[in-house]
């Protein structure tokens, strides 16, 4: 360390000492200057009036004797003081007797002698005789400054050795400062100097040798103190600085700070990790060389914080493009302002998994998994807003309900894998099919439901775009499908719904589209059904028949007529088919053909079918116990295919058996070619097992069905009955004759009884006649009857007694 001379602290003490040295010693010297100038003039004053005096008598003399010789003596006597630059006698006369004059030297001190006293001074002496009389008068002139000279070389003797002095004085006093301070000083602040900061603990400050106990030795000492102190805090600070980092670097969250250049203060291991960064120093440079697409909006949000000193919290943002990833983070943005510098604490939480969890959660709570459409919560809330919106814009929307014909029968024939197969096929294309704002999404099943919003700003124009919508949809499923190497051709049915009319609800409205739909396929002809205000009506009357058919059921108003089965060419009975009828107690008795249907869509059919085939077998039991039910005959009872489906259905007909200790060889049940379409194996396993108990089975509504011949086949039935619908054209319809011949020489083949239903005219059942052993079944014999009327007309007599 080098200092300034001029700025040495030594240099200054001993400026300001050699001044004040200077100064006092020319003061003092000045002042005894004077005092000595005052004594010395004094005495030159003396010295002239003594010599004077002493001179006086043989001037006075000479005087007296008018003895020039004499004056001349008294004058050379005085001019030996060389200080009287003029002497002169003179008598009474004022002759001049004697004198001597010195002309006055010009010298260096003359100005001085001059300021301080003037150049020169004369005195008059008068000489006086004894007598007293004045004889004449002694002239002397002073030269103050050849009076004054020895003072003046003494003076300036004085002042030259004060200066010496004083100027020695400062120099030692310049060194001793020197010594005893400044160079200490200078190695104290050099050591002080040499401190290294960085390198912490920082070692303490030796003392000055020889200045352990003086002032330096204190300033050593206080420096240590607090460097100690320095020390003690440092390591604290450090400590406290590795924990931050440690709970810092076990955060799996981004923690960094920037300032708002992007310059790095700090970062986590987590940082590091997820930027790769190893030797970072710019945030921005960092997130664009990570190809971070947002890079640039996520700079323009850290320096918004900091400008506006307004921290964020929780704030999402997408990191695309980072490792060819993309994630999700929660960003909270603290700024802060140290050294004058803003920056931000950015904590960066990764909440992709998070998100992907809450979407996936929504997904399920809103989407089908099968088909990744909407679902049915998802649909029910898209056509509250969906209904909202029409409101609000005075326009109509349209609910479709789409439901697909037979699918049931594909998923279980053809196994539930290849059913979804189906199903994914089929809403995939359905899908492509719809439009911007529109809905689709699966209901479940095989239903579909699509939300037209705003598609018509009257009824009318809605009704006919959503019509036109259904029947793409139809076409597109309708379009075969290949799966598993076999063609499917899907057909489809839709019910509509338009809205709003009136303060609809979302169920009224899917109900609406339920009931369109049911009707469509009620109707059967056209696929496509809109909803209208009497179907509701059709709606509730089958609500209506739902709960008379509970009640009904429970009150036994169920039971059966039986209609005779003949031997068209023995003309005789070979059976009875017990055909079920309603006795409503308000209706009278009802034909099947107006609850018969729904009821087999029911679960009630079950209850129904049993109670039937009690009632049948009750029957059976109590002609068996008269005597009048032939052992050859057999009653036959339609079984619909629910009740196939029905897994105790067996074991039910078993123990209705048991109760009235029949055999199953007095019973025949008619099943439809459908009843085992969808589950053949168990179908068969069933009546496989009836026949055990010698129940036969028989083929109702022949030829009506589009089933293969492989798989009548494998039903084990051993009659088959051509449906009405054949018969009743064969004697003018060639067709239906050749029709009825085949069916009939199939079921030769298979070594089928068959027999003809609905047989109304003799014609008909002349052309039956051409075929040996038919069993015909029609009006030409007789209708349906009441059990009695059936057992008085076709049975054997009871037994007279
Ligand atoms: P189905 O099994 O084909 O029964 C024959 C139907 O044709 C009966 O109608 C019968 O009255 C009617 N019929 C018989 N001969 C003639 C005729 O010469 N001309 C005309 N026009 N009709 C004739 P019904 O009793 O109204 O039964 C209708 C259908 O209801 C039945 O057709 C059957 O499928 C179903 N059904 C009847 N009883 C039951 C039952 O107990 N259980 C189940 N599951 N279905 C039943
Ligand atoms: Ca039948
Ligand atoms: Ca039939």
């Amino acid at each position: 360390m080098t200092l300034d001379l001029f700025q040495r602290l030594s240099y200054k003490l001993a400026r300001t000492s050699f001044v004040v040295v200077v100064v006092l010693g020319v003061l003092v010297a000045s002042l005894q200057v004077y005092l000595d100038f005052r004594t010395q003039y004094r005495e030159i004053l003396n010295n002239v009036e003594e010599i004077s005096r002493v001179s006086r008598n043989s001037a006075q003399r000479a005087v007296f004797l008018l003895d020039e010789n004499l004056a001349e003596q008294v004058v050379q006597g005085l001019a030996e003081y060389r200080f009287l630059s003029q002497i002169a006698i003179f008598d009474d006369q004022n002759h001049l007797m004697a004198q001597h004059h010195q002309a006055i030297q010009p010298s260096q001190s003359l100005w001085l002698t001059r300021l301080l006293v003037g150049g020169k001074e004369s005195f008059e002496y008068p000489l006086i005789a004894e007598d007293g009389m004045v004889m004449g008068t002694l002239k002397l002139e002073l030269n103050k400054d050849r009076a004054l000279n020895p003072f003046y070389h003494r003076a300036w003797r004085v002042l030259l050795t004060g200066s010496v002095r004083n100027f020695g004085i400062a120099l030692v006093l310049v060194m001793v400062y020197h010594f005893l301070l400044t160079r200490p000083l200078v190695t104290l602040a050099t050591r002080f100097a040499a401190l290294d900061h960085a390198r912490v603990p920082v070692s303490n400050i030796p003392h000055l040798r020889k200045h352990e106990h003086d002032e330096l030795g204190y300033i050593v000492n206080s420096a240590n103190r607090l460097l100690d102190n320095f020390n003690e805090k440092h390591a604290e600070l450090k400590q406290q600085q590795q924990q931050l980092s440690l709970i810092l670097d076990a955060s799996p969250n981004q923690v960094f700070a920037v300032d708002l250049e992007g310059t790095l203060l700090f970062y986590n291991q987590a940082f590091k990790r997820y930027f790769g960064a190893d030797q970072a120093s710019n945030y921005f440079d960092l997130i664009t060389e990570c190809g971070i697409e947002e890079s640039e909006q996520i700079r323009a949000l850290l320096q918004r914080v900091g400008r506006k000193q307004a921290p964020v919290f929780n704030r999402q943002q997408h990191f695309s493009g980072l490792h060819n990833e993309s994630h999700i983070m929660q960003m909270s943005l603290v700024p802060f302002v140290s050294e004058h510098i803003t920056r931000v604490i950015v904590v960066l939480n990764n909440i992709t998994e998070l998100v992907e969890a809450e979407e996936r959660v929504e997904y399920l709570a809103y989407c089908d998994t099968l088909t990744g459409l909407a679902n049915r919560n998802k649909i029910l809330e898209q056509l509250q807003e969906d209904i909202h919106r029409c409101k609000a814009s005075n326009r109509y929307g349209a609910l479709v309900l789409i439901d697909l014909n037979e699918f049931k029968r594909i998923n279980d024939t053809m196994g539930h894998s290849l059913g979804d197969e189906l199903l994914l096929h089929l809403s995939e294309r359905m899908a492509k099919k719809v439009r911007e704002p529109e809905t689709l999404a699966r209901l479940g099943g095989d239903e579909f439901i699509l939300s037209m919003p705003e598609v018509g700003t009257t009824q009318e124009e809605a009704r006919s775009r959503a019509e036109q919508v259904a029947e793409r949809f139809l076409q597109t499923i309708n379009e075969p499908v290949t799966l598993a190497n076999q063609d499917f051709a899907v057909q489809a049915t839709v019910g509509i719904a338009l809205y709003p009319l009136g303060d609809v609800t979302v169920e009224t409205l899917l109900s609406q589209a339920d009931t369109a739909l049911n009707e469509a396929k009620r109707r059967a002809s056209g696929a496509v059904q809109v909803f209208e205000p009497q179907m509701a009506a059709e709606v509730n009357r089958l609500l209506q028949l739902e709960s008379d058919i509970r009640l009904s059921y429970q009150e036994h108003h169920f039971s059966f007529y039986l209609q005779p089965l003949i031997d068209l060419h023995a003309r005789s009975l070979v059976g009875g088919e017990a055909l079920i009828r309603w006795f409503h107690p308000m209706r009278g008795v009802v034909s099947p053909g107006e609850f018969i249907g729904f009821l087999e869509n029911s679960e009630m059919i079950n209850l129904v079918g049993m109670q039937l085939l009690d009632d049948v077998c009750q029957f059976i039991r109590r002609h068996k116990e008269q005597g009048r039910f032939p052992p050859d005959m057999r009653i036959a009872v339609n079984i619909s295919e629910r009740q196939l489906y029905d897994a105790d259905f067996v074991g039910k007909c078993i123990s209705v058996l048991r109760k009235y200790k029949l055999p199953g060889s007095c019973l025949e049940f008619e099943i439809t070619e459908g009843a085992a379409l969808h589950n053949l194996d168990e179908v068969v396993d069933k009546m496989r097992k009836l026949q055990n108990e010698g129940i036969t089975f028989a083929l109702d509504d022949f030829g009506t069905g589009y089933s293969s011949l492989s798989y009548l086949k494998r039903l084990p039935v051993n009659k088959v009955k051509i449906d009405k619908s054949f018969i009743d054209d064969i004697t003018i319809d060639p067709q239906d004759a050749a029709m009825v011949a085949s069916i009939i020489a199939i079921a030769r083949n298979m070594n089928l009884l068959i027999v003809a239903e609905g047989v109304e005219t003799d014609a008909q059942a002349q052309w039956l006649a051409q075929y040996d052993e038919i069993l015909i079944q029609g009006y030409l014999f007789d209708k349906p009857l009441p059990p009695e009327v059936f057992s008085q007309n076709y049975l054997p007599k009871p037994p007279s007694y």
